[in-house]
């Protein structure tokens, strides 16, 4: 075992909720009789605790986000759960390693430097995300674009950045098209092409990532968990039997607007964001508009977009591409283009609802309104991690 993957295993064990049953101080091992060649054994890794609900919970930061998986047990060995958590953690470091455009030595980031030039060989996991990202470009006529990095590079979203001139957001508008990613399917090579054309896929490999955890899950054969990183959740099978419930976060604060029962679907919620940048006293959210390279003007945006699709590199692309669309045309784009369901809440604080989500959505009877009535309100209370499994950021 790796020291990286030691370090996660101790943020599992201590992430694992208020009462841990308690682990016992290694002592001398009974059996072995020491020598003085003998390499020492290293003491089997306590099994994670389980909760009374019968689920093991574990969180780790990655992909600058936290992850966190919820695994219910069952008559399965909390042992065998932990190692199966641990490989999970594992392949999405492993994502992270190919997709990541901030990591000048990913794949992703050789892919951008070559831009231009000749084709490389892909591996199967990058070739599958922009063969993904091509098609639900298309589906979404552009407005979920992974080459917006093209011009997205000149964005910085930390306070007091200082926004790119007019000009130069437009000299490098031309570098802003999907089709200019060539992929070939028989011999999984690619390339962009374009020179200088970047490709950012921060708005589908944390999806990607969970989806490929909550595989790794099952690999193991554990079938029923709920895997989640920065708001973008996947659910497989159940808890006990029933759906899982998935609750949706209030953009402005802590707690739910509302749950949804969940059973392998994946719900992604993008908004609520910390980072902005101000030009000329009008404030703009991280999301760029392909068509324009400029980012969405906060004021005309939803506060939040979460979108239901069948797995989670979707549903993350989708609700980058809603946001992109603006709440009224987002709300119809969904609702033409099944499995995809969406809440959607607005500037003013509306909750719009997919018409065949509406009926499934589960509302706390006291949640107060969403918007600037909320910010005046006493935060609700946080939820308790153990009767709800999850509960986004
Ligand atoms: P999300 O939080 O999933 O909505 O993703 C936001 C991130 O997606 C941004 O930080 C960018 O890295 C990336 N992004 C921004 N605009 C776009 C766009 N129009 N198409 C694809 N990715 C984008
Ligand atoms: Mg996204």
């Amino acid at each position: 075992m790796s020291h990286v993957l030691k370090a996660r295993w101790a943020l599992l064990l201590v992430a694992c909720g208020p009462t841990p049953a308690p682990t016992p101080a290694p002592t001398a091992t009974p059996t072995a009789t020491p020598t003085a060649n003998a390499d020492p054994v290293a003491p089997e890794p306590p099994p994670p605790p389980v909760r009374k609900d019968g689920t093991i919970y574990a969180e780790a930061y990655q992909m600058g986000t936290r992850f966190s998986i919820n695994l219910w047990v069952g008559e399965q060995s909390p042992a065998a759960a932990g190692v199966a958590i641990e490989a999970a953690l594992a392949e999405i470091e492993r994502i992270e390693q190919i997709m990541s455009e901030w990591r000048p030595s990913s794949e992703l980031s050789q892919l951008n430097n070559a831009a231009g030039q000749a084709s490389r060989l892909l591996s199967p996991e990058l070739f599958e995300v922009l063969q993904r990202s091509k098609m639900i470009c298309d589906a979404t006529d552009g407005a979920f674009d992974p080459t917006f990095y093209g011009v997205g590079q000149l964005w910085h979203f930390e306070p007091g950045a200082v926004p790119p001139t007019r000009e130069a957001v437009a000299a490098k508008l031309s570098l802003v098209d999907w089709r200019a990613i060539e992929l070939d399917p028989n011999t999984l090579r690619g390339r962009l092409a374009r020179p200088g054309m970047k490709v950012g896929l921060g708005a589908i490999a944390k999806g990607y990532g969970v989806d490929r955890a909550s595989q790794v899950l099952k690999e193991h054969g554990f079938m029923h968990h709920i895997v989640e990183g920065g708001g973008d959740t996947y659910v497989s099978g159940t808890k006990a039997g029933a759906p899982w419930r998935v609750g949706i976060q209030r953009p402005d604060g802590p707690g739910s607007i509302a749950a949804i029962p969940a059973s392998d679907r994946a719900i992604v919620t993008s908004g609520g964001y910390q980072r902005f940048i101000e030009v000329d006293g009008k404030r703009y959210a991280h999301i760029i508009d392909p068509r324009t390279g400029w980012p969405l003007d906060e004021s005309s945006s939803a506060q939040s977009i979460t979108v239901l699709a069948d797995d989670a590199t979707d549903a993350d692309a989708y609700a980058t591409a809603v946001a992109v669309m603006g709440p009224e045309k987002g709300l119809a784009y969904v609702e033409a283009h099944p499995p995809l369901e969406a809440v959607i809440v607005t500037r003013s604080g509306e909750v719009l609802v997919s018409r065949d989500l509406a009926p499934l959505l589960i509302w706390p009877s006291d949640a107060p309104p969403v918007g600037d009535a909320a910010a005046k309100q006493p935060a609700a209370p946080a939820p308790d991690p153990a009767a709800t499994p999850f509960s986004p950021r």
